[in-house]
């Protein structure tokens, strides 16, 4: 009872930083002040039920059908559909850019509840799936000390009850960043990049991949790619958000 009474005064005690603005304030929530809170944009609606791009038009979303873009019909995409939280903008960016690059290995609870209300009860929609972090290359998991997309999905894995299979697929080389690089030049750059540990794991199962954040979705294909060779039953991709640049 105290330690629940403390923790209820605490924010009024010790002012917390907003991740995002900086400003100092009693009523940080998930490591965003109120203002920023109210700036998280929801999604729109008219997305491409396979690959989440937007769609050139608006439909009503309650009809249950499944619209596919132009490029999915022509080319379908190497999973059955992707799913994402968020746009990847202020707030989030900050927060995630934190999360990934400033060590701040804590704001993987506040990033994953953010993501809760739309990613969990689409992982519970396929309960027996198994979830697949994008893994990371072994260096650069020393030297951040913690894969991003792991942490996030190991609360979305606990809150929907899917099992997390970390180490069913692993990074087998280091890859340059793909910031800066053209679209063709990011799949060159991660082909070949990732490999099947735990075929077992996947063979006949349904397997989300999940990322952080979705670019371009190089890395996405290249690591369904290799997941395919495993023989899962279907593949389906969930991101935390996305960016503008992938919509
Ligand atoms: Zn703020
Ligand atoms: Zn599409």
């Amino acid at each position: 009872m105290l330690s629940g009474l403390l923790n209820k005064t605490r924010h009024l005690l010790f002012p917390e930083r907003c991740v995002a603005c900086g400003k100092c304030d009693t009523k940080i929530d998930d490591a965003l002040c109120q203002s920023c809170r109210n700036g998280i944009e929801p999604l729109p609606k008219n997305l491409c039920g396979v690959c989440g791009r937007p769609l050139p038009f608006e439909y009503e979303i309650d009809t249950g059908e499944l619209y596919e873009c132009g490029d999915c019909r022509k080319k379908p995409p190497p999973f059955e559909r992707l799913k994402f939280a968020l746009a990847y903008e202020t707030p989030i960016r900050e927060l995630m850019l934190n999360f990934k690059f400033n060590s701040a290995r804590s704001l993987a609870k506040p990033l994953a509840e953010f993501g809760r209300p739309a990613l969990v009860p689409w992982f519970c929609d396929w309960p027996d799936a198994i979830v697949v972090p994008v893994p990371l290359s072994p260096y650069r998991l020393f030297s951040r000390g913690y894969n991003p997309s792991f942490l996030l999905a190991r609360f979305l894995c606990g809150w929907s009850g899917l099992k997390l299979a970390d180490g069913a697929l692993r990074k087998v080389r280091a890859t340059r960043s793909q910031t800066g690089l053209s679209i063709k030049a990011r799949a060159k750059n991660v082909k070949g990049a990732f490999a099947v540990f735990n075929q077992k794991a996947i063979e006949g199962r349904q397997v989300i991949l999940f990322d952080d954040i979705h670019t371009t979705g190089a890395t996405i294909r290249e690591c369904c790619k290799t997941l395919k060779t495993a023989k899962p039953n279907a593949i389906r991709v969930a991101t935390l958000c996305r960016t503008a640049e992938g919509r």
